[in-house]
């Protein structure tokens, strides 16, 4: 399998979350692989068409466990595409106005009747949790991952502007640098250095995806530095990190050695803030948290959250050497 498929089928394995991390998922699925059928009188029914398996299992069980909808599934059979079998999920016209009424796709007129405004999902995000669930929904439904063997590199097929200009948003809020460029008509996002595809892995919760990826980066780092320290110019210039970026390391590192889904909620939060706001101090980090937290509240977590770090690291390091 390739990189870009181990790193789905483990996203795919992620368990689903809360229920708005559910809906901004499907949303992020259904602009990526969702259409509409219109059958007249006003009956809609809606489908996703997916190639990989597993991937409308994931669906079906969302649609179904996660939302209480009674979805179908079959398969077809492309003749013309060399013999391709593709999932067809439908939800069909009964149950549809509730679906897209989640979706955001419909909204009740005067009467209280449901009308559709949107031909495709317009999620509203403004928690972490659902800025995960929606890169996650969306690299899963249009988006492929480079070997770290052969460079960095993550894109996804956006089908619409909107959709381009809603996930490069998501990316930007967590931080990470994402561009775009049009490819036979369609905006294809990209994120294109090592950093911001690691940082996409974590926000997505792919760890072993992530570590293989560090693992890769690590060695050519090492092999480069090799390559410095015999050129003697490196010896005095060892940087001095900041308490803010030393606690960005140890987040990273339990990031890549055990995933921050691991930790408890309460530290997990502070260290999603402080992946998001790397400059802040202390104070300002639990102002950004709702209700706020003190200062003494934020130093609490965060010393606990380093003794995690340490732990992990200490399960992982090897002996000390001379
Ligand atoms: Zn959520």
């Amino acid at each position: 399998m390739s990189f870009s498929s181990d790193a789905k089928a483990e996203l795919i394995r992620l368990p689903f979350g809360r229920n708005c991390c559910i809906v901004t998922e499907l949303s992020a699925l259904t602009q990526t692989t969702g259409s509409l059928s219109f059958h007249g009188g006003g009956r809609i029914s809606v489908t996703w068409e997916v190639e990989n398996t597993a991937l409308a299992r994931r669906i079906f069980r969302m649609l179904k466990d996660g939302l209480g909808f009674a979805p179908s599934l079959h398969f077809v059979q492309h003749a013309r595409l060399g013999g391709r079998r593709t999932c067809v999920l439908t939800v069909g016209e009964d149950e549809a106005p509730r679906l897209l009424t989640l979706l955001r796709m419909m909204e009740p007129d005067e009467n209280g009747t449901p009308v559709l405004r949107r031909t495709l999902p317009r999620p509203q995000i403004t928690r972490a949790c659902c800025r995960r669930a929606y890169l996650r929904g969306a690299f899963l439904g249009a988006g492929a991952i480079g070997s770290p063997d052969r460079g960095y590199r993550m894109e996804i097929a956006a089908r619409d502007e909107a959709l381009c200009g809603l996930a490069e948003k998501q990316f930007e809020h967590s931080g990470i640098t994402a561009s775009h460029y049009m490819r036979r008509g369609i905006p294809v996002i990209c994120l294109t250095d090592a950093q911001s595809v690691a940082d996409a892995l974590a926000v997505m919760e792919a760890p072993q995806a992530l570590m293989k990826l560090e693992n890769t980066r690590i060695t050519r780092q090492m092999r480069g530095a090799a390559n410095r320290a015999a050129n003697r110019d490196e010896h005095n210039t060892e940087r001095q990190l900041s308490a803010s970026q030393q606690q960005v390391e140890a987040i990273k590192f339990l990031a890549i050695h055990r995933g921050l889904f691991t930790l408890p909620p309460a530290l997990r939060e502070i260290a999603e803030l402080r992946l998001e706001h790397p400059d802040a101090s202390l104070e300002e980090l639990g102002q950004f948290r709702t209700p706020p937290l003190t200062k003494s509240g934020v130093s609490g977590r965060m010393r606990r959250l380093l003794r995690e770090a340490e732990e992990a690291f200490a399960a992982q390091a090897p002996e000390p050497g001379p």
